[in-house]
């Protein structure tokens, strides 16, 4: 299948050339030129296939064309190593807990299957592959540990010193193999900068593969669909969608999770009505409300996952809809949050159910309760696990009352080891050099 860019002032491409290059040459974004619906039988007997054979279903409608029947199987198993399962959390709502892989947040799922998808195409190509990857906490630990031990392919971690939580830290600094973790005395914006100068580096190009593991990368972004099929089987299976509606509720910064859930829909998914939940970076939502599209600078919010002004998978929602405000005004609801809003939603919730969400999910949980009704059945996504933001949770609920995760325990107990860089180019490029 070919791909598109949004901006749609490049040639098409194949999926290799969209999933290596990762952003278009003009800037845009790519799309698949085709979103295959199921047909309607496909969803009667959903309810009987298990998470990876309704995972493999999904991937085969956008990668089957390009990749191998077997190996896209080995794929999807060897991403899907952990569960996404349902909870149910209060009458008529229920959490699907994204949270189960290695670093606790659903960036997993498309971490993991871009490092496989990568390792497909560029099997048999002697050079080393170098993956560069500015983050300033989550995408970093995800890119990390989904490439972490994939042969032929080595990745470059840079993260802002001091600016990223110790947790987060200890996710890419402390995995040794073939992830290496550069400390860079600067901001986040100085990390993403020596990124991109080293990508326009003709010199540096010559002599290395470089690619990006981005968020808006095809192979990560359409893998998120999965999951939402599977949280509809997983509810079908239950019996609770009988002559009930289905309400998708996203905590979103960058959309790509929600734009995967309305690629979903465009399948045949039956999704009655999705809500995008944010907190007070709320471009988006006065989009919907409006009409008029204004990004600006993110400010900070104790759901900083979603702290973002410019939400680079809105281009891919524009072109799906073919820019009409009323349709996307209709497919989504926004809604918007306040830190002390978000506080409020762990304790109450907390207390009166006894369920503990972080502060992403509770943005999804909230939204879910405004919109919700009765003949209406409601999942939101927890996007991580609560103890990735024990500071905050505990400060609401009480401390002792988020357990740590084993696998975030094992993390902390790593060692650290990173190497110091400074922001200006010249010692990244000389680092780059030295490598084979
Ligand atoms: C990345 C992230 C989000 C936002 O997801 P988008 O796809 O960028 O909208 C929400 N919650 C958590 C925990 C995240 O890490």
């Amino acid at each position: 299948m070919k791909y598109y860019s949004t901006n749609k002032n490049t040639p098409d491409v194949t999926l290799k050339e969209a999933v290596v290059k990762g952003l278009a040459s003009d800037n845009g974004l790519f799309m698949p030129e085709r979103i295959e619906k199921f047909s309607p039988s496909f969803f009667e007997n959903i309810h009987k296939l298990s998470f990876n054979e309704i995972a493999f279903e999904v991937a085969r409608k956008f990668f089957g064309e390009d990749v191998e029947e077997s190996n896209l199987k080995e794929i999807v198993n060897s991403t899907l190593q952990f569960d996404c399962p349902v909870k149910q959390v209060a009458n008529n709502t229920y959490s699907l807990e994204l949270f189960h892989g290695p670093t606790l947040a659903f960036k997993d799922v498309g971490g993991r299957f871009m490092a496989r998808l990568l390792n497909y195409f560029l099997a048999g190509n002697k050079k080393q592959v170098h993956v560069l990857v500015a983050t300033s906490g989550d995408t970093g630990s995800a890119v990390a540990n989904g490439f972490l031990g994939v042969e032929g392919i080595h990745v470059h971690v840079l993260y802002p010193k001091g600016k990223v939580s110790k947790i987060q830290e200890s996710q890419f600094t402390t995995l040794g193999q073939n992830i290496t973790a550069l400390e860079v005395d600067g901001t986040f914006d100085d990390c993403q900068h020596l990124v991109k100068t080293a990508f326009l580096d003709a010199e540096l190009n010559k002599k290395l593969l470089l690619t990006s593991a981005n968020s808006i990368n095809v192979a990560r972004f359409l893998p998120q669909a999965f999951y939402y099929f599977n949280a509809y089987a997983r509810l079908k299976e239950k019996g609770i969608l009988q002559n009930k509606k289905l309400v998708v509720s996203v905590p979103s910064g960058n959309f790509g999770n929600l734009t995967a859930g309305l690629f979903a829909k465009e399948m045949g998914l039956p999704v009655e009505q999705f809500l995008a939940a944010n907190n007070e970076n709320d471009v988006v939502y006065n989009y919907l409300k409006t009409g008029n599209y204004t990004p600006r600078p993110s400010v900070e919010t104790i759901a900083n996952a979603m702290d973002v002004g410019a939400p680079s998978n809105f281009a891919r929602i524009l072109d799906l809809y073919n820019h009409s405000h009323e349709k996307i005004s209709s497919v989504i609801k926004g809604y918007r949050y306040t830190d002390e809003q978000i506080r409020q939603t762990i304790k109450n919730v907390f207390t009166q159910t006894g369920y503990l969400c972080d502060p992403h999910g509770a943005c999804g949980y909230m939204a879910l309760q405004e919109f919700l009704a009765p003949d209406q059945v409601g999942i939101f996504l927890e996007t991580a696990h609560p103890a990735k933001f024990t500071e905050t949770v505990e400060a609401v609920v009480g401390k002792g009352n988020v357990p740590l995760p084993q696998k975030l325990a094992a993390f902390m107990k790593g060692t650290k080891q990173s190497i110091a860089m400074s922001k200006d180019f010249k010692s990244f490029k000389t680092y780059l050099s030295d490598l084979k």
